[in-house]
Formats: C-alpha cells, structure tokens, sequence
C-alpha cells in the first residue's frame, strides 16, 4: 500500500529502529514509547486492523506472537514480563491502519484488564 507508513517502513522507504526483521516481519521501535521497552511488529503484508484476518492469516499470526516472544527474550524482558497488544478500531485508538503488535514491557504497566 503506497500511502502506508509501515508497508513504507517495511520497504525501507521510511527510517525506523528497527530490531528484527525476516520475510514476513519487521519489528522496530515505537517513535512515541509508551513503556521502557516498546516494539511494533508488523507483518510486511498489508493488513489494515484484526477485523480483516481470516483463516489464510492464522500462520502470519501465529509468526507475529513467536517474533515478538523471541524479542522479548533478546532485550531480556521475557522473565519480569510484558504485554502483547492490537488495537482495532477507533474505539482502541489504533491510529495507523496496518496491523501492528504492540509489545510492552521493561517495568510495571499497570493494568488494563
Ligand atoms: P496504534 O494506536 O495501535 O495504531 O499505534 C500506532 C503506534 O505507531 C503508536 O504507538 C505510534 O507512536 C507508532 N508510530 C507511528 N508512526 C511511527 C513511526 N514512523 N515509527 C515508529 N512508530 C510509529
Ligand atoms: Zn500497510
């Protein structure tokens, strides 16, 4: 999608931190962290929010949650613990509309839910 920042970001047409990426996935670092250590990974795909996965989808995001489980090993945040997020949908505040998995962590979050 031409007019998105991340399909831009997963192009290298825009900078960004970026901490993992493979075929399918890039991760980088939120621009406007909302904890000590904040990631998005998205897949390079072009999909707008969690309302638009199907079934074809489910090994994409099964890779997202593996991806974003291994960083979280790798910036040593895995054992004190973390937070994985969608947001979908203005009532969530997702503001960029290509999925995108939050992860969280580096100190308490406080909670949610
Ligand atoms: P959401 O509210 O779930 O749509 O979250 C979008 C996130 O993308 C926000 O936390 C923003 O700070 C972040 N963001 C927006 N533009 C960029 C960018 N160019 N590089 C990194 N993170 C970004
Ligand atoms: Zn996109």
């Amino acid at each position: 999608m031409k007019d998105c920042i991340f399909c831009q970001i997963g192009e290298h047409e825009l900078p960004a931190q970026i901490v993992f990426e493979d075929e399918e996935v890039v991760a980088f670092k939120d621009i406007n962290p909302k904890a000590p250590v904040h990631i998005l990974i998205i897949p390079k795909k072009h999909i707008p929010t969690v309302n638009h996965i199907g079934q074809k989808d489910v090994k994409l995001l099964g890779t997202l949650v593996i991806r974003a489980k291994d960083i979280a090993k790798k910036l040593q945040i895995d054992q004190n613990g973390y937070r994985l997020v969608f947001n979908t949908g203005t009532h969530s505040g997702q503001v960029v509309d290509h999925i995108h998995l939050h992860l969280l962590g580096g100190g308490p979050l406080g909670s949610i839910a």
